[in-house]
């Protein structure tokens, strides 16, 4: 199950340095999200829908798209990074993956007394 998420991580890495810096921005302001995550298969929208995508696992290796302009053209794209990004945060290998950003709490808060 980690496999496909070491196959994006690896991936990512060799990507473009711009869509690097824009894909992390992506996801550190929570624009990925994550549709399907069940390997071979990984789904995501990015940006409010306005970019889909995929990443899937054919004949053992790694093929992704994105709806994008660069990703139909076949580039590992910003999308593509967030979408790495978030993979990664979501398998993270640091032994607690209910970790979230300080960003936006929803939900239980104490009541104070
Ligand atoms: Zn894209």
């Amino acid at each position: 199950m980690q496999r496909i998420a070491d196959l994006i991580g690896a991936e990512a890495d060799r990507a473009d340095q711009a869509a690097l810096e824009h894909g992390d921005e992506l996801e550190k302001s929570g624009a990925v999200q994550l549709v399907r995550f069940s390997p071979p298969l990984v789904t995501a929208e990015v940006d409010e829908g306005a970019a889909c995508v995929e990443f899937r696992i054919v004949d053992g290796v790694l093929r992704w798209h994105c709806t994008c302009r660069d990703g139909r053209s076949g580039l590992f794209c910003a999308h593509c990074v967030a979408t790495a990004r978030s993979v990664r945060v979501r398998t993270g290998k640091k032994g607690s993956p209910d970790v979230r950003p300080q960003a936006a709490p929803t939900g239980t808060f104490p009541i104070a007394s």
